[in-house]
């Protein structure tokens, strides 16, 4: 079933107070466009919180007719790596697929930002190629790096009107200049330095004649500011380091909060959204944009509070951390809240959207409890995953009366679902699988599934009657022998029998042999880090591997096809691992919140 079926379509038009500013510039025809962005570092792989800052950049766009673009925020080449830029686009376009991939903006590989004279000044516009076309060779997200050239022109422009100079104090002293919240700072000795000699030295931290740690641009605003971002902050920063994008070309690179505001305008993004710990950066942004006295209407930022969800851990250190020691298998391990983990479990992208824009947009951090989310999952899953018989824990039952070889096709619901569900055949025969633990030979109270002398329903078949187990030399049962009531299948003159229970099977001969992944939480703890160690809180039983006999059918399943396996939860074919002849199926969800209780 696609990823676009009227149940991802979710709930009416949701509204915050940053789609309220929105629709407040829109009614007064502030912008011609409303243009957004979503602005990952490529220092890891993209996570569930990164989700709700997609659905919401993107969603701004969609709802007002606008563009977002996806933007490498790229300044900080140690850390960073084209895995991960390959991993963002791909997370991102799954993500937004069939929902808002109309207002995804790539740009064309290898072309620099535009150069406009605007009053004797250069003005630097970056164009988009929007829509993204279905093949999109040719096209990239916006990079960051793509703006060195400008961002280090735009630097200039603010040496020669005083604005910046070149600092000489080592990282331990400028740090120690700056001075604390309550505490004034002081004002570095090379504040005082002409612009010549700024420009002289600013061009050699460029040409490399310094070591890393010797020099920083700074802005030359105010050492006693109660705003500690507002006191001098440092502008550049020498790092001799190869960039995965730009190469030997720079050993100085522009720190986050100098390349952020002026991508942003370069792009013309109208409304710049990052998370609450943004907001005392603002008016360094302003600053630095009201500096440069520019010609076009300036963006803005807003800022949210952060999805921080129960049971998970989402900063990107410390899952680089799950990664490196292998505690998980890899960034895409279905136990991650990565994107790609994600997917990978099988949670289709519309329940990922639905639950990113549900949690709502508002000023104050909280923790969403993770049940949230693994209801949405289970609930898109209901909609949209087809009906199939699988046992993962299976024991024999021999229906005595059915000669051998005889096959009998029963009808079985793909999608009871639905207003009108179809059928599909299922062999039956004298041999089936069934759960293990669906037989009790010393049945508790209320055990309403198969024991000694009683009766159940096969689902879709007929009702049998247990007679006899079969045990090996250890006393294990290994064989349960039933008689079939045929007459009990539907159509047949028992049809309408009831007995208490009913349970799925599988029939013997023609069952499939999987490999079958049952993922639960990675943390049992709501807020695994809270005590500081994480690796502390790590469930042990987050992924049990299992032999399981599948209905026929499922050796055709294809990845991206979802399934409810009856009684059992949902399962996906695993995308990585699964071969044909060799089927691998991960467990998405249980049907029922198995945590609830504990
Ligand atoms: P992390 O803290 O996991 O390392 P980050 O903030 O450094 O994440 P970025 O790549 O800088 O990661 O994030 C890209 C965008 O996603 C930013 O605008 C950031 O504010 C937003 N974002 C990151 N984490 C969350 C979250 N948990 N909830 C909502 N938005 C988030
Ligand atoms: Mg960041």
């Amino acid at each position: 079933m696609s990823e676009n079926s009227p149940s991802s379509s979710g709930a009416s038009a949701p509204s915050d107070f940053i789609r309220d500013i929105v629709a407040a510039h829109v009614a007064e025809g502030r912008y011609p466009q409303i243009v957004t962005r979503f602005p990952p570092e490529p220092n890891g792989y993209l996570h569930i919180g990164h989700a709700k800052s997609i659905c919401l950049n993107f969603g701004i766009a969609r709802e007002n007719g606008g563009r977002c673009n996806l933007r490498m925020d790229d300044t900080n080449p140690t850390k960073e790596d084209v895995e991960y830029v390959e991993s963002i686009i791909r997370d991102v376009r799954w993500l937004v697929d069939g929902w808002a991939d109309h207002c995804l903006a790539f740009k064309k590989h290898g072309v620099p930002p535009e150069a406009r004279e605007t009053d004797g000044k250069t003005d630097f516009f970056m164009p988009p190629v929007q829509p993204v076309p279905a093949d999109a060779s040719g096209l990239e997200p916006f990079f960051a790096s793509d703006y060195f050239d400008q961002i280090h022109a735009y630097a200039v422009r603010l040496i020669e009107t005083g604005r910046a100079y070149v600092c000489d104090l080592s990282p331990e002293d400028t740090e120690k200049y700056r001075g604390s919240p309550d505490r004034p700072g002081t004002e570095s000795p090379f504040r005082t330095r002409s612009t010549a000699e700024n420009l002289d030295l600013f061009a050699r931290m460029r040409a490399g004649e310094f070591p890393n740690g010797t020099r920083t641009l700074r802005a030359k605003i105010d050492m006693a500011s109660p705003n500690i971002w507002l006191r001098d902050p440092v502008l550049y920063r020498i790092k001799h380091a190869a960039h995965h994008q730009t190469g030997d070309a720079w050993c100085i690179y522009p720190m986050y909060d100098f390349a952020h505001c002026l991508s942003d305008y370069i792009e013309g993004i109208t409304h710049s959204i990052c998370t609450l710990e943004f907001e005392v950066h603002r008016p360094l942004y302003d600053w630095i944009l009201a500096s440069l006295d520019l010609p076009r209407p300036l963006p803005h930022q807003y800022e949210f509070a952060k999805l921080i969800p129960s049971h998970m851990i989402v900063s990107k250190r410390k899952l680089i951390h799950l990664v490196n020691e292998k505690i998980v298998a890899g960034w895409d391990d279905p136990r991650l809240p990565t994107i790609s983990g994600i997917r990978r479990r099988g949670v289709p992208a519309p329940a990922l959207r639905r639950f990113a824009v549900g949690v709502g947009v508002t000023k104050f951090n909280s923790l969403t409890d993770i049940a949230v989310y693994e209801h949405v999952v289970r609930d898109e899953l209901n909609a949209v995953a087809a009906r199939r018989l699988a046992v993962l824990d299976p024991i024999k039952l021999v229906l005595t009366n059915i000669p051998e070889g005889e096959l009998i096709e029963v009808d079985a619901t793909n999608d009871p679902q639905n207003e009108t569900p179809t059928t599909r055949r299922v062999p039956f025969g004298r041999e089936v699988y069934i759960e293990r633990d669906d037989f009790a030979e010393i049945p508790p109270p209320k055990f309403f599934r198969l024991k000694p002398g009683g009766e159940v329903r096969l689902k879709y078949a007929c009702i049998v009657k247990c007679d006899e187990v079969v045990k090996d030399a250890t006393g294990a049962v290994v064989e349960i022998r039933c008689t079939a009531d045929l007459d009990s299948r539907a159509g047949g003159p028992n049809s309408g029998r009831k007995v208490k229970g009913t349970i799925h099977w599988v029939s013997a001969p023609h069952a499939v042999d999987a490999e079958v992944r049952l993922y639960d939480r990675l943390f049992t703890a709501a807020e695994p880090d809270a005590d500081g160690d994480f690796t502390k809180h790590l469930n042990p039983d987050s992924l049990k591997i299992v032999h399981a006999k599948l209905e026929p059918t499922l050796a055709s399943a294809r990845p991206g096809e979802r399934f409810q396996f009856e009684r059992l939860g949902y399962f996906t074919l695993d995308s990585e691992d699964a071969t044909v002849g060799r089927p691998v199926f991960n467990r998405t969800i249980t049907l029922k919140d198995t945590w609830a209780k504990a």
